[in-house]
């Protein structure tokens, strides 16, 4: 017979490169996702996609999953081997989430995969599985943003994390705001300079200690010039998504869209993870009227711009709303 599971994308409004100092972020699960039907129960993992080419063809227990060809099937090896599953399945995925965008459709296919397989576990656990999966897949050290939204999401609800506890509060978005995304170019972490900025943060965290309790004051005082400017916008970032919740929380939308501007001008400037291209859209975004503000998410060096903005203000990009995290359909 044939089992559906079902996992969404994700966009972050505001908490951006602070999820792997345990900092805090707000993304929200989107209103589209990627899809896997199957059947299981052969001692193989078999899976085709009607996005990528190839066929991934793996035992339970791959040995080396960042080597498996073809290489979309290094996410879906992953999650086999972190899970040793005891038996496979055999089906299909399909997405409608946008691929290599920054809109998550790989942590998408991680916790899909891993439902599919008969994972059995909160949602924090899930997402730590699959987190642990995107490591092991790509050797790129991300945080767990994707992966616990994408489990976890609340339908009208973006989820302020704390990186570090792992609580998630679900945060109501006011109904008269609307969420427009804006794709700008592909991007891909691996080989981008990410692994610089967590080295980066490390070494300001040696200075001062954990970022996720310094303040920004602290920060201003680190001596080398480029690990202060990441530590005093990972500072100033984590205060930002406590403002912007109490903001969206008082439906204040002008204060939510320019804490969203901030955060763009401190990644641009201090984080330098934006692009001409993407800081060019932020600007054009910020000047169309009924546009509360705008900044660029994901981690950055590509991928898209989030606007917060009036309904109907904007006639280009994806309007997303906000929908419950990945479930067995
Ligand atoms: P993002 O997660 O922002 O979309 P990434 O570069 O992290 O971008 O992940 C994209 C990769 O995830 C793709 O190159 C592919 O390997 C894999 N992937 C995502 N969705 C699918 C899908 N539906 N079918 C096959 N592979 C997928
Ligand atoms: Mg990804």
């Amino acid at each position: 017979m044939n089992r559906r599971v079902a996992a969404p994308g994700r966009v972050n409004l505001i908490g951006e490169h602070t999820d792997y100092t345990g900092g805090l972020v707000m993304p929200m699960a989107i209103d589209r996702s990627t899809r896997i039907t199957f059947h299981r129960g052969s001692d193989r993992v078999h899976l085709a996609s009607v996005d990528e080419p190839g066929v991934v063809d793996l035992p339970l227990a791959p040995a080396d999953p960042a080597a498996v060809q073809p290489s979309w099937g290094r996410y879906v090896a992953a999650v086999v081997a972190e899970m040793a599953p005891h038996d496979g399945l055999r089906g299909h995925v399909s997405t409608d989430i946008p691929i290599g965008a920054g809109l998550s459709s790989s942590a998408a296919l991680e916790v899909a995969t891993a439902l599919a397989l008969g994972f059995r576990g909160t949602a924090v656990e899930l997402a730590q599985l699959c987190r642990r999966a995107e490591h092991r897949a790509t050797g790129v050290p991300t945080g767990i943003m994707d992966q616990l939204v994408i489990a976890a999401g609340v339908r009208g609800h973006a989820l302020m994390i704390d990186c570090h506890t792992l609580d998630y509060t679900p945060v109501p978005i006011p109904r008269e705001a609307q969420i427009v995304v804006q794709f700008i170019a592909h991007r891909t972490l691996e080989g981008s300079p990410y692994t610089e900025r967590v080295a980066q943060c490390a070494a300001a965290e040696a200075a001062i200690g954990p970022l996720r309790l310094a303040t920004p004051e602290l920060a201003a005082a680190i001596a080398d010039p480029l690990v202060r400017s990441r530590a005093v916008h990972v500072t100033t970032e984590n205060r930002r998504v406590l403002s912007f919740a109490d903001a969206l929380r008082a439906g204040d939308l002008t204060a939510a869209g320019a804490l969203m501007v901030d955060s763009h001008r401190s990644l641009r400037d201090l984080y330098e993870c934006s692009t001409p291209a993407m800081d060019a859209a932020v600007d054009e975004l910020c000047a169309t009227p009924g546009v509360y503000g705008a900044r660029m998410t994901g981690g950055g060096f590509g991928g898209c711009v989030v606007a917060l903005a009036e309904p109907g203000a904007l006639t280009t990009g994806w309007v997303v709303s906000a929908v419950d995290g990945a479930h067995r359909a």
